[in-house]
């Protein structure tokens, strides 16, 4: 009964999806004096990292290598070098932001980690990653911390493998329908919603899970050490 509980980190943890909005603010306004009339710079932007995801992975450096390409692509080739170099100089500030834990984790992960090993799955560049994971202080309550290229399935089964993990015993604590949630209960794993305030579009997801007892939702992280208690008193 609930052996293993994970967290996804970006905007589960500390904040993330923000400074790619802000960024966003940013290239809109480097790009304005190129866009043409009629075109969305936001528009192009994220379709071009979609198409990049496979070649790029999440995380910032491939963002960033999307907004130099969209850039290109929306300024009809016409983008000076100098401007360029501004795109890069927003990606290298969202690397180097600060880490701000979101309301109650703190808190939350500490009494946690004292009842239950505690795991962290987060996808995105491997440096930023390590970066924010030290800088969030909150290293030494982990027992294990996997950085993934990505969150489906087939990485859970891997990791439920890897740990020896029967799924019936993992709940997994995160923002996104599509890559927190989902494949665990699909899985048979439980799954605790904690939507962020903001969203990537490329996150969400329309459909319910198909195994809706397995299923809860969250406004923060501060009710969840009741949520899992109650949880586990019910299977007893
Ligand atoms: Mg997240």
């Amino acid at each position: 009964m609930i052996q293993w509980i994970a967290f996804d980190a970006d905007d589960t943890l500390w904040h993330s999806e923000c400074y790619y909005h802000d960024a966003q603010q940013r290239f809109l306004e480097i790009l304005s004096p190129y866009l043409p009339d009629g075109v969305r710079g936001l528009d192009v932007l994220h379709e071009i990292e979609i198409r990049n995801l496979p070649d790029f992975g999440y995380g910032i450096k491939g963002f960033g290598i999307s907004m130099i390409e969209a850039a290109i692509h929306v300024s009809g080739g016409q983008i000076i070098g100098s401007e360029i170099q501004k795109i890069v100089e927003v990606a290298r500030e969202m690397i180097h932001h600060e880490i701000r834990l979101l309301d109650h984790v703190q808190e939350t992960v500490e009494s946690l980690a004292a009842s239950h090993p505690l795991m962290l799955i987060t996808k995105g560049d491997l440096m930023d990653q390590e970066r924010k994971i030290q800088g969030s202080g909150l290293r030494n309550y982990f027992q294990s911390i996997e950085i993934v290229s990505d969150k489906t399935a087939l990485t859970y089964r891997a990791l439920f493998q890897k740990y020896q993990i029967n799924p019936e015993a993992f709940l997994m604590v995160g923002n996104s329908m599509r890559s927190d949630i989902m494949p665990v209960i699909d899985l048979g794993g439980w799954g605790v919603h904690v939507p962020y305030t903001i969203t990537w579009a490329h996150e969400t997801v329309q459909e319910k899970p198909a195994n809706p007892d397995r299923f809860f939702e969250l406004e923060h992280l501060g009710p969840l050490p009741s949520l899992i208690a109650e949880i586990i008193r019910q299977a007893r």
